[in-house]
This record gives C-alpha cells, structure tokens and sequence, in this order.
C-alpha cells in the first residue's frame, strides 16, 4: 500500500519513525533534524483523521531500561513540532489500554522499545562463543516475535518511517510487519523519499557518477568502496584514509591515523580501480597538525611524506582543486564521509571544497545524494544542505541500499 493512497480516518496507526536524536546533558535536543523529517508522515494521519501511535529507539540502552534515553525527554519537543498534545506510555509493551483509548486525532508516544531487549532480538548476558547461544538465540527470536505482536496488537494499520534503522531486521522495524496485511502496512513519506534517492543513484545513473567516500577509516567504508568500483566514473576517496593509502604506497605519514593491517587492502583497491577503469582519486597534499586539536600548528605537506609529529589533518589546497575539478563535471554524485576533521574550524577546508563542488555541479543539473551522519553534519555546518539534490537521514542503512543489499524494513513491507 501507498501512504498517499491510504485514508487513515477512523483508524490507530502505529508508526516507526527514528526520535533517536541527539540531547545534549540537561536531555535537550541539539538536532532535530530527525522530527522534522518524521512530520509530514505524522501529520497525514492526523489530518486523515486518525490516531496515532509512535514508537521509536533512542541511543544503546541495550536491553535495559535507562532514563538517560528515555523518549519523555523528548515528548514536549514531538507535541511541539506536531502542534497538538502527545501523550506518553512509559511501558512500551504494556500500552493496549492507552491505545485502545486513543480518540482520532490523539497522539500517544511509547517509551524507548530499546529498553527490552526483544527489540533488536539479540540474545543478552550470553558469548557467541558459549555452546548455549544458538538456543538462546532461538529463544530470543520467539520472544522478538511476542513483542512484535504486541506492538502490532495496538492499531489497525503499520507504517515503518524509520529509515536510519531500516538496516535492521527489528521487532518494530520488520518483524512487526508480519501481522498487517499487505493492504495496512506501508512505508512514510521519509522512507519512500529515501528509497527512491537510492534507486535514483542505483537505476537511473547519468554519468559521470562521482562517489566520494570520506571519514576516518578504510575498514568501515570497504563494503561500499568495492560496490562502488562496479557504478561509479570516478572514486574520490579522502579523509584518515588517505594515510592507508599513502603508506600502503610507500609513503610516510608521520602520526597520520593509518589501519596497518588494511595495507594491502588498500593496494588491491587501488589495483582493482586500474582494471575496472575507474579513476581513482586520492589526495596528493594535506594539512598536517601537531596536534590532534583545533589550535594545532599546521603544515601544508605531501601526503606521501608527512614529518614525525606531524598528522594529515585535512587535504591540501592541490587535492582540493583536483576533487573540485572531478566533481564539478559529475552528473550524478554521491557523498559519504569528510575530507578531514571537519569539527575543528581550521580543518574543513577540503571538506568545504567538496561541499562547495557539489552544490555547482547541482546547480548545473547533477543529482547528489549526501548520506551518512558526517557528511551531513558537514552540509548542515556549512549551510549547503538545501543546495543539494538530497541529504540522507540514513548512515549505515544508506550505504547498505547502495551496497545492493535488501534492506529488511523495505521488504518486510514490500516483499
Ligand atoms: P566515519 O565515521 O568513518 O565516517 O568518520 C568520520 C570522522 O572521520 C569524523 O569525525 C572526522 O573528524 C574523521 N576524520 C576525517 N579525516 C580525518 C583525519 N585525517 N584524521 C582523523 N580523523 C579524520
């Protein structure tokens, strides 16, 4: 089924968004980018004339229930943004009676499902090594089905909004799905957005198709860097990598961040590049601190030889031109990463440069997709974010869509 086609009048709708956001010590919100992305799938439902049952994670209680990541904190916030009150179910698996009493048009908020471990169904206070975890494991999963069926027992109709844990096989992001029918499950307004971002980028590529992949290191990108080497014109890859890069060549990093046993790793991409066509692009210079602070003293250096005491901090003013330069010409772009330690001021000049890039080559028709919490903290920082043609709210389940993978909340839905 289709939001857009479903009339919600009448009816309880349990709707998983991601309220996992940010607070800050006194449990305020610093970012509330993931709310408002939420919105317009709330407020159809309301505005249908139906009654609406929120259910959301926040941070890694683990299992445990834990104040520090309780959703109250943040309910004032949903009420706000939604202009009507919000109710609060501190039990999230013991809410039949207050959704029962729902009227249309209310709004009742569960607490954090993260508080019992059934929600991400992995067995607790168990090794993966003990000869006992696969039986616990399956003990696990049959109580994951019980919360599921909870949580579905609540409303007439499910409708999965959460993007940024679509990754996730979860009660409430997949298995709960099992007890609607097709024609009472759906994917929100965020998620459809989201999806068809991927499917722009995956289906219906104009070339050239420029990924950039940024952040701090080779190991948690390698899924999508060698996914990427089969679509893409050209691969930037810049940020802490670099290093590996650099030293797997031969070079000297001085106190860069490098992960030594990626060495060879990083050739083979550099290997599978040439024979695949892709250009491989990679930074030449860097601005190098002495220190890992925003007050280091810089150096702008070779990034194949980079003095003891000193770090690759950011890229240089040459890297920075040729980045620009291959973005600049792209159609179709896709940005996962920073260039450099982007959260101290004086290091996000290439970070900058690549933001800068890609809002002209939008300007000049290219689709970009920015995903990934940093790069769009980045966009966000330098006030780009409306400049480009989409910013994910996905991290991991964004680079697995575009890996190819399945995503488990699309399908629970879509089959
Ligand atoms: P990731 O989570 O892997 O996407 O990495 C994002 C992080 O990489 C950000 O916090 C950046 O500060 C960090 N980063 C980028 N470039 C560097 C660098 N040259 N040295 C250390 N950290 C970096």
């Amino acid at each position: 089924m289709k939001i857009d086609n479903y009339n919600f009048a009448g009816k309880k709708a349990i709707v998983r968004v991601d309220f996992n956001v940010p607070l800050d010590e006194n449990g305020k919100i610093t970012d509330d980018t993931r709310i408002r992305g939420a919105l317009p799938t709330l407020k159809k439902i309301l505005a249908d004339g139906g009654s609406l049952i929120i259910m959301s994670h926040m941070g890694k209680p683990k299992g445990k229930v834990n104040p520090k990541f309780s959703l109250s904190q943040i309910k004032d916030d949903v009420a706000k943004a939604l202009g009507t009150d919000v109710k609060f179910a501190p039990d999230c698996a013991d809410a039949s009676e207050a959704a029962a009493n729902l009227k249309p048009g209310e709004v009742l908020l569960l607490e954090n499902l993260r508080f019992y471990p059934e929600e991400e169904g992995k067995p607790v206070g168990i090794d993966k090594e003990d000869p006992k975890y696969d039986e616990a494991k399956k003990e696990m999963k049959s109580r994951q089905k019980d919360f599921a069926k909870k949580l579905a027992s609540y409303a007439d109709v499910y409708v999965n909004d959460a993007f940024g844990t679509a990754h996730r096989k979860h009660a409430s992001t997949a298995v709960i799905a099992d007890y609607f029918d097709a024609d009472n499950k759906m994917l929100g307004y965020l998620m459809e957005k989201e999806v068809q971002a991927v499917d722009n980028i995956l289906s219906d590529i104009k070339r050239p198709f420029t990924a950039i992949m940024g952040g701090s290191k080779v190991s948690t990108k390698i899924g999508i860097i060698e996914n990427l080497m089969d679509k893409v014109d050209n691969l930037i890859l810049c940020g802490g990598m670099t290093y590996t890069f650099a030293k797997a060549q031969g070079g000297k990093i001085g106190d860069s961040i490098c992960e030594d046993d990626k060495l060879d790793l990083a050739l083979d991409i550099i290997k599978k590049a040439k024979e695949k066509g892709v250009n491989l692009v990679l930074g030449t210079d860097c601005v190098a601190g002495d220190a890992f602070s925003n007050d280091a003293n810089t150096l702008v250096c070779s990034s194949m030889d980079i003095p003891d005491g000193w770090e690759g901090m950011d890229a240089g003013p040459l890297t920075r031109d040729s980045f620009a330069g291959v973005i600049r010409n792209a159609k179709t772009i896709l940005w996962n990463g920073p260039a450099g330690v982007f959260e101290f001021d004086n290091f996000t000049a290439g970070s900058r440069a690549i933001a800068d890039a890609i809002v002209e080559a939008t300007k000049n028709g290219a689709f970009s997709l920015v995903g990934g919490g940093d790069s769009v903290a980045c966009v966000n920082k330098f006030g780009l974010a409306d400049q480009v043609s989409y910013v994910s709210t996905g991290g991991g389940a964004l680079l697995e869509a575009i890996e190819g993978k399945v995503l488990p909340g699309v399908a629970a839905i879509k089959g």
